[in-house]
């Protein structure tokens, strides 16, 4: 028995190679009649039997180019048994096009995959089963480069020789259509070609119009049944055949194709990997948020700051100003309360808008580049092993702005105990208005030590963590956390607009307040610590702010800052943080020396011990909020009792802290000696340790129910 097959493809799908293959030099080269396209058929190598005509590289069968007529007239009309469809593995959405319309002309068709080897090295793997099973024809994959899958190419058009049908079908409403045109064709068109010539007559293909000969009145009714169609479809008839291939091919590679860009790890996956890694993730955390800190507090921030302080508030302003009011005669008192109170105080916050620039810029980077987003899910893995939330960390991340959005934020959290348990321990954070305060005791401190700024922040997280775990052991806040998905952006370069517009956004928030509430509560402490209950302009030690400081300041004894200084510091931190300093700049500016920060240093490192000094920055990181954060508190709590009781959390575990810090590494580092206050810290640790690792409360403890009745009548 003798075959005839007849070779198709696209240019450059491989035919040519294919065929040389097949055939050997066992070819026979002249011209398709009436035109120069080369015409090659030859005789199979290895089974002379079979013939085979290569025909001209085309992307489809219509009727515009010399070799597309070619290829379809010999496809028609030639007694084929076969034909070996070419296709170009790493190109199928091309090439499966001309495999279509094969197809639709009824044809015995093979389709041969190409260069397979191509397809691992592309990252494409293709089913062939369920290509074939798409295609309703068998497909082979092969490499005619590689020599490789021809025998099984040959074998199969072998077997599918002469057997034309095809599961090609198209949307119903098209096939409804070719349906009744088929019917219009007259009888002695074979059943075989039918389909393809209604195909063809819908997408009014010229050449086939001549070749068919219509009644008119069936000529009118094809009319109608396009003019109909292309109504329904809202497309020109050629338009609609082409979309409905394309559909066709798209359904098949969905079906039959993985690309492996799809399922590989994307570089974001990578990144991962390592980023959110169970054990690696916090510490490259920690050390991120090291570099940021070191950056705007040790580096870059300060070089501004040291400038602000040294310079443009250690001598132009206040030559300036002094300049003018001695030209204009201002009166002593208000010359000194605009150079001892405004100058030094507003001056001495002002001072640090470089490193907060520079801090924020830092902390948007990493928020913009979707670095912060992968921390909220290694928290929310942290969280829940204590019961908490990720959900958390949204107010805690949002805090390190400034604390009243932080708080504000608890609102998504939906479980009343969580949200309120948030809404407790969220300011524990460094906000904006604390940095200057940590930024300050590390420089005076610790110039040597680019650990202590960014400690401050951990503290403040390690706060949040440990109360969240004591706390949840309460019956005040048991209970199961609240599932937390989070869909994780793929990382991308920061825009730089946004960046910069996040940190002088804040930026200029400080300044506002320092122009504001600052300004105000700096005229109330140089006023408060110049003058004495009678009005009488007083040194600072008799003033009325030392008065009332001195009574406050045994409370903090224990912490080692018991002065009147740091005290009444400490209390106007409450209005707002940034008053710390500003109290500083005014109280350790007026001691003979001038305000400017690298002097109020050297004050400061007279007046407190290292270890005392870090006992104070705990203590302000971790009491009570500014003002305006206790409104939200009160607000988001609902209630002035659950603000009372976070108020007072706050202010006991800070102090808490700062003794046992103070305490221990009093006598460790500063050569100490054992105290009652030594023993406090102990007791004091001793419990704090046993609130974290004593077994959750099933029942509500006595002391429990008593501030569960308080509170809210929680029983
Ligand atoms: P035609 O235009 O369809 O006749 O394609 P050719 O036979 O001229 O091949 C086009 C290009 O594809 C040539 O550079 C071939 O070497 C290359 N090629 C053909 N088959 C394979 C194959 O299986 N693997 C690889 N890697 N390249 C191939």
């Amino acid at each position: 028995m003798t075959y005839q097959f007849a070779l198709v493809g696209n240019p450059n799908s491989g035919k040519t190679s294919t065929f040389n293959q097949l055939t050997g030099a066992k070819q026979t080269v002249g011209n398709w009649p009436g035109v120069t396209v080369e015409r090659k058929s030859g005789k199979l190598r290895k089974a002379k039997e079979i013939t085979i005509q290569d025909l001209p590289g085309i992307y489809s069968l219509s009727p515009y180019t010399p070799e597309e007529v070619i290829s379809r007239n010999y496809l028609a009309e030639a007694p084929i048994d076969a034909v070996l469809d070419i296709v170009d593995g790493t190109n199928l959405e091309r090439n499966l096009y001309l495999t279509l319309q094969l197809l639709e002309m009824g044809l015995p068709t093979i389709v041969g995959i190409n260069m397979i080897d191509l397809l691992k090295r592309k990252g494409i793997q293709i089913n062939f089963e369920k290509l074939s099973y798409g295609l309703g024809v068998p497909v082979v994959g092969f490499s005619a480069l590689k020599q490789h899958g021809l025998n099984k190419l040959i074998d199969a058009a072998k077997k599918k020789a002469g057997n034309g049908d095809s599961v090609v079908v198209y949307d119903s409403r098209l096939e409804a259509a070719l349906a009744e045109i088929k019917a219009l064709l007259p009888e002695e068109i074979s059943e075989s070609k039918r389909r393809w010539i209604a195909i063809k007559l819908f997408e009014g293909d010229e050449l086939i119009r001549q070749q068919v000969t219509l009644t008119p009145s069936n000529e009118k009714e094809l009319a109608e049944i396009i003019k109909i169609t292309e109504m329904i479809f809202d497309e020109h008839s050629d338009a609609i055949i082409v979309n409905e291939r394309y559909e066709f091919i798209q359904q098949l590679l969905a079906l039959a194709t993985i690309k492996e860009e799809e399922y590989r790890l994307s570089l974001s996956d990578k990144i991962d990997r390592v980023l959110t890694h169970r054990l690696l993730a916090l510490p490259i955390f920690a050390f991120f948020m090291w570099g940021i800190y070191f950056l705007s507090i040790q580096t870059i921030g300060t070089m501004g700051t040291d400038w602000v302080n040294d310079v443009l508030f250690g001598s132009w302003v206040p030559d300036i100003l002094q300049q003018l009011m001695n030209q204009w005669q201002v009166a002593q008192w208000l010359q000194e309360l605009i150079q001892d109170g405004i100058v030094a105080g507003v001056g001495a916050v002002l001072g640090f808008v470089p490193q907060i620039f520079v801090l924020f810029f830092c902390l948007a980077l990493l928020e913009d580049c979707g670095y912060m987003a992968r921390i909220a899910f290694v928290m929310d893995r942290l969280f829940r092993k204590f019961g908490l939330s990720g959900k958390s960390f949204i107010p805690m991340l949002i805090a390190t702005g400034c604390g009243v959005p932080g708080v504000m934020a608890s609102r998504t959290i939906e479980n009343e105990k969580d949200r309120r348990l948030t809404v407790m321990v969220t300011t524990f954070m460094p906000c904006s208005a604390k940095l200057p305060i940590i930024a300050l005791i590390s420089g005076a401190f610790f110039p040597e030590s680019s650990w202590v700024a960014p400690s401050a922040y951990f503290i403040g997280m390690g706060a949040i963590v440990l109360s969240g775990i004591a706390l949840k052991k309460t019956a005040l806040f048991a209970g199961d956390p609240a599932p937390f998905i989070m869909e994780l952006p793929a990382y991308h370069l920061p825009q730089l607009g946004t960046v910069l517009k996040s940190a002088i956004d804040r930026a200029v928030a400080f300044i506002k307040k320092a122009g504001t509430i600052i300004f105000v509560a700096c005229i109330f402490i140089w006023f408060t610590s110049s003058y004495n209950f009678t009005f009488d302009r007083v040194g600072e030690e008799e003033s009325i702010l030392a008065f009332f400081g001195r009574l406050l300041a045994p409370i903090f004894a224990p912490l080692g800052w018991g002065t009147w200084r740091g005290a009444v510091a400490t209390i106007t931190g409450l209005v707002a943080k940034e008053n710390v300093i500003g109290t500083f700049g005014i109280l350790y500016g007026q001691s003979g020396v001038s305000e400017t920060g690298t002097e109020i240093c050297q004050v400061l490192r007279g007046d407190y011990t290292p270890v005392a000094a870090y006992s104070f920055l705990i203590f302000n990181l971790l009491c009570a909020p500014c003002f305006a954060a206790i409104g939200a508190i009160h607000r988001e709590m609902g209630d002035s009792k659950w603000t009372w009781l976070a108020i007072s959390y706050q202010c006991g575990l800070a102090y808490c802290a700062s003794l046992i810090v103070y305490q221990f590494g009093h006598i460790f580092f500063e050569g100490g000696q054992l105290t009652v206050g030594t023993l406090a810290a102990l007791i004091v640790l001793g419990l704090l340790l046993f609130a974290l690792i004593k077994r959750p409360q099933q029942k509500n403890s006595p002391l429990l129910q008593v501030v569960g009745e308080v509170v809210g009548g929680e029983k």
